[in-house]
């Protein structure tokens, strides 16, 4: 049996489990609960824990290069990382991505991610402004985020929110995404009407979600 690597007791009426991003079993149990009855719970889950933590344990091994650093998705397609000296700005090149050698790993990510931020204006923007007047919506504003949670997010004041992390991911990923935000302008929830909405506009939006769903260990980097 897989045990729980965490067991988070809150408020909450029922339990819950899940796979983090690195294939760890977590549990969000009632305060009240006995701990037999997690057990309990949790053996009956059983193949469907292994299941999950197997393919994120796998997802993780083939992509660790990315996960080190060492190479990069950009726009769903795989770099190498390559350091050397004397680069002032970093050059993308067919398969590789030249940037200045770094003292650190972190300064490597710094410039990683300062390389991302200067390419969201130019990629993201324009395939939002293409899809607004698509989907024929008015907002207030757009704002890059940088969150190891959220892809996007649309708030009550019609903002829309768009993580830089969605560079690392395909046009068509990206676009569900961009889709996603703007419908909530509509339909602030998660009812049928919003995915009628989003399907309206994106009519293989389950595929892509599917797709989008073993992304997970991209944002959780940086
Ligand atoms: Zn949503």
């Amino acid at each position: 049996m897989i045990e729980p690597k965490e067991i988070i007791r809150t408020n909450r009426k029922s339990l819950a489990i899940t796979i983090d991003e690195n294939g760890n079993l977590i549990v969000h149990a009632p305060k009240q609960m006995p701990l037999y009855d997690i057990i309990g719970f949790i053996e009956k889950k059983q193949k469907w824990i292994d299941k999950k933590s197997s393919e994120v344990k796998s997802t993780l091994s083939k992509n660790k290069n990315i996960v080190q650093y060492n190479e990069i998705f950009f726009l769903g397609k795989r770099y190498k990382v390559v350091e050397t000296v004397g680069v002032d700005f970093p050059y993308l090149t067919e398969n590789t991505l030249l940037i200045e050698k770094c003292k650190s790993q972190k300064k490597k990510q710094n410039l990683l991610q300062n390389w991302y931020l200067r390419n969201f204006e130019a990629v993201i923007m324009p395939r939002f402004e293409k899809l607004i007047k698509f989907m024929k919506q008015k907002y207030t504003s757009v704002k890059v985020i940088n969150s190891k949670a959220k892809w996007g997010m649309c708030d009550s004041k019609k903002n829309l929110y768009y993580n830089w992390k969605l560079l690392m991911l395909s046009p068509d990923i990206i676009d569900y995404v961009i889709i996603h935000e703007i419908s909530h302008l509509i339909e602030l929830n998660h009812s049928k009407k919003f995915w009628s909405i989003v399907g309206a506009v994106l009519p293989n939006y389950k595929q892509i979600k599917e797709v989008l769903n073993k992304c997970g260990f991209l944002i959780k980097l940086y």
